[in-house]
């Protein structure tokens, strides 16, 4: 068998009947020319938000908005292409995002991984990483949060990992950054007076292109099938045999930053299917 991508149906996404979701209120989702940005995105424009999507990659930004008008989306998706390495731009992106209405929320999901050993690690590619991760979450912060702080209330929710919590070998700059991004979060928190809220959301595996292309290459390598890269690679040490979905990762961003996620602050949505607390 073959592990296809999966493709977003909008029945999958939950809307939560909130005050605050209305087309006046603005959400900033960075990474959102695919996978769990694109469906974090869309998630929140079907729960009636405007929503600065936020990417370098144009044509991809482009299929999220077509994908937002498919399903009709009482929210409006607005492409905001930058690239999150550069300063300018990110703080342009959310200047947009703030004239698109009240900008009262933001979803740093953006990212990217290199995989080779900490003595061998380009450290131009480090700092890339760390540039996309941790840097441009903690700028977009920084300039978003006045503006959050005008609206009255509003969050910040940062896509980090189990890679924040314990690490795997050859990942050093993606496992540095995810715990970077939980300091962050804290961070907001503790400044942000519980008028700005910050939570993280830390999850396994999930089904995205970046993640599904690796299993062919992966079973070839071990000699495994492909349901065996999934099952014993992928979520050997988790207690499900499906991996999440972008979609399922969305609806965690959603209830984050829904009235239902009022006394969550500071802390992190922790849904690995049991990765990181059993074992054996
Ligand atoms: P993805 O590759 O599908 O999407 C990442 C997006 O980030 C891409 O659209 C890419 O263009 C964008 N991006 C990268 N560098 C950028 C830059 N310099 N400026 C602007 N945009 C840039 O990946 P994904 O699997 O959806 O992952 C999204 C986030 O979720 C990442 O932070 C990742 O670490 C995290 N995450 C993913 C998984 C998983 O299994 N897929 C698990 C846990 C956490």
């Amino acid at each position: 068998m073959s592990v296809e991508p999966p493709t977003l149906d909008r029945e999958d996404v939950h809307v939560i009947d909130d005050d605050r979701f209305t087309t006046d209120s603005v959400a900033l989702v960075t990474g959102a020319a695919s996978g769990i940005g694109r469906a974090t995105a869309i998630a929140l424009a079907v729960n009636g938000l405007t929503v600065a999507a936020l990417d370098v990659d144009e044509d991809g930004l482009a299929e999220t908005v077509a994908d937002a008008e498919r399903f009709d989306a009482a929210g409006e998706v607005h492409a905001t292409p930058a690239d999150l390495t550069d300063d300018e731009a990110v703080i342009a992106a959310v200047e947009a995002a703030a004239g698109l209405g009240d900008l009262r929320f933001v979803a740093n999901v953006a990212g990217l991984q290199h995989v080779a050993p900490l003595e061998e690690f380009p450290m131009a590619v480090y700092d890339t990483m760390q540039d996309v991760m941790v840097r441009a979450p903690t700028l977009i912060s920084k300039h978003a949060l006045p503006h959050i702080r005008e609206a009255g209330l509003g969050a910040v929710g940062n896509m980090a990992s189990v890679h924040g919590y314990y690490v795997t070998s050859d990942k050093v700059a993606y496992n540095v950054a995810k715990f970077g991004l939980r300091g962050l979060t804290q961070s907001i928190a503790a400044e942000g007076d519980g008028d700005v809220r910050s939570f993280s959301v830390s999850t396994g595996y999930v089904k995205t292109p970046l993640v599904v292309d690796q299993i062919p290459d992966t079973a070839e390598e071990r000699g495994i099938t492909e349901r065996e890269v999934v099952e014993d690679v992928m979520l050997g040490q988790s207690r499900a045999t499906e991996m999440m979905e972008p979609v399922d990762v969305a609806n965690l961003f959603v209830f984050g930053f829904s009235e239902l996620g009022s006394h969550l602050n500071g802390g992190d949505l922790t849904f690995d299917d049991g990765m990181t607390l059993t074992y054996e």
